[in-house]
C-alpha cells in the first residue's frame, strides 16, 4: 500500500490526498493514452534532500507527451517546481515522485478531440523496488511469455500509461510462478528489457546493454553508462539474445525504482556464481552514492530543494 501523504499536486495546486480524485468518465482510464515519469529524491550525505536528474525526467515527460500528442497546459519548469513543492509540502526528505498526464472527461469515443489535459505531481516513501534483499543478493527473473511493444503498435520510447499493460501481464506472469521480475524480448526476438527497467550483462568484464531502440531509453541506463565508461569499463549498446544472458559473467537491472539490482538467476539458470558479481556491485556501490551526492563530478545531477 502506497503510503499516504498530506498533499497531492493537481492541475495547478497542491490539494488534499482526499480530494485528489477523477471522474469514471476520464478517458486515459478507458484508452489509456497518458503519460507519466517516475523520479527519486534522495537525502543527500549533506543532509539536504535532492531530486535526481529531474531535468531529464521533465524532459523525457514532455517527449512522451509529444509522441503521444498531448500538450501538457504547464511549462516544464512548472512541472519541476511542482515536484518541488508536493515534496516540501509534505515533508518528504525522501521520495519516490510520479508526475501524471492525463486527459480527462468530455467525449467518450476514442479520438479524445479536446477533453480537457490534466497533470497531477504525486509523492510518496518508496523503498527498494524489488526489495533490499534483491539489492544484496540478486534477484530471479524470467524470460515472458509476453512480447515487448513493436514501436509501431505501442511507441518504447514514450511512457505512455497503456504501454505499462505489457509490463503488467509480464510481472504477474512472472510472480504467479515464482520469479520476481520478467524479461521481455523484442518483436525479433532480442532481449527488449524487464517490466521496468533496463537490462545490462557483464562478459568478461565487458559490459553490455540493449541499445535505444525499441525500449525506453532508461535514466538510470544512461547514468549506469556514464558512471561504468568513467571507471574504464567498456559498454557496448548492441542486441543481445536470452542465452547470451545465461552464459553472461553479471545481469543486472537499472530503474529510478529498482536502481541497480543484481540478477542472480534467469529461467532457472545462475548467472555466474548464482551470486551478484564485482562490477554489478561496484557499479551499484557508485551509483547509491552519486544519487546521494557523495561524489563531486556527478553532482551535477541533483537538482536540491
Ligand atoms: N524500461 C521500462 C519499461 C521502464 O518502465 C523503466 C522505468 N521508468 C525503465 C526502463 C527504466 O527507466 P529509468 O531508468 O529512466 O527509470
Amino acid at each position: 500500500m502506497v503510503e499516504k501523504v498530506k498533499r497531492i499536486w493537481m492541475d495547478g495546486e497542491l490539494i488534499p490526498w482526499e480530494e485528489a480524485k477523477v471522474h469514471v468518465l476520464t478517458h486515459t482510464l478507458h484508452y489509456g493514452l497518458g503519460v507519466f515519469e517516475g523520479i527519486r529524491c534522495y537525502k543527500c550525505v549533506d543532509g539536504r534532500s535532492g531530486i535526481f536528474r529531474l531535468d531529464e525526467h521533465i524532459e523525457r515527460l514532455f517527449q512522451s507527451a509529444r509522441i503521444a500528442q498531448i500538450e501538457i497546459p504547464f511549462s516544464k519548469e512548472e512541472i519541476k517546481q511542482a515536484c518541488k513543492e508536493v515534496l516540501l509540502a509534505n515533508g518528504l526528505e525522501e521520495a519516490y515522485i510520479r508526475p501524471l498526464v492525463f486527459i480527462g472527461e468530455g467525449v467518450m469515443g476514442v479520438h479524445p478531440y479536446d477533453n480537457p489535459v490534466r497533470v497531477a505531481v504525486i509523492a510518496w516513501r518508496w523503498g527498494a523496488y524489488l526489495g533490499e534483499e534483491a539489492l544484496k543478493r540478486g534477484t530471479r527473473a524470467k524470460t515472458s511469455s509476453f512480447v515487448r511493444h513493436h514501436p509501431n503498435a505501442m511507441m518504447t520510447k514514450a511512457k505512455i500509461c497503456g504501454n505499462y499493460v505489457n509490463s503488467v501481464l509480464a510481472k504477474r506472469e512472472a510472480v504467479k510462478l515464482g520469479y520476481d521480475e520478467a524479461i521481455l524480448l523484442d518483436p525479433d526476438g532480442y532481449v527488449a528489457e524487464a517490466s521496468g527497467e533496463n537490462v545490462f550483462l557483464v562478459k568478461d568484464r565487458v559490459i553490455k546493454t540493449t541499445p535505444p531502440t525499441t525500449i525506453l531509453p532508461g535514466i538510470t541506463r544512461d547514468c549506469v553508462i556514464k558512471i561504468a565508461r568513467d571507471r574504464g569499463y567498456v559498454v557496448i549498446e548492441e542486441r543481445f539474445t536470452r542465452d547470451e544472458l545465461y552464459i553472461a559473467d553479471e545481469v543486472f537491472l537499472t530503474g529510478t525504482a529498482a536502481e541497480v539490482t543484481p540478477i542472480r538467476e534467469i529461467d532457472d539458470r545462475p548467472i555466474g556464481n548464482g551470486v551478484p558479481g564485482e562490477v554489478t556491485r561496484e557499479i551499484q556501490e557508485i551509483y547509491f552514492k552519486v544519487v546521494r551526492g557523495e561524489l563531486p563530478q556527478y553532482r551535477h545531477w541533483i537538482t536540491y530543494l
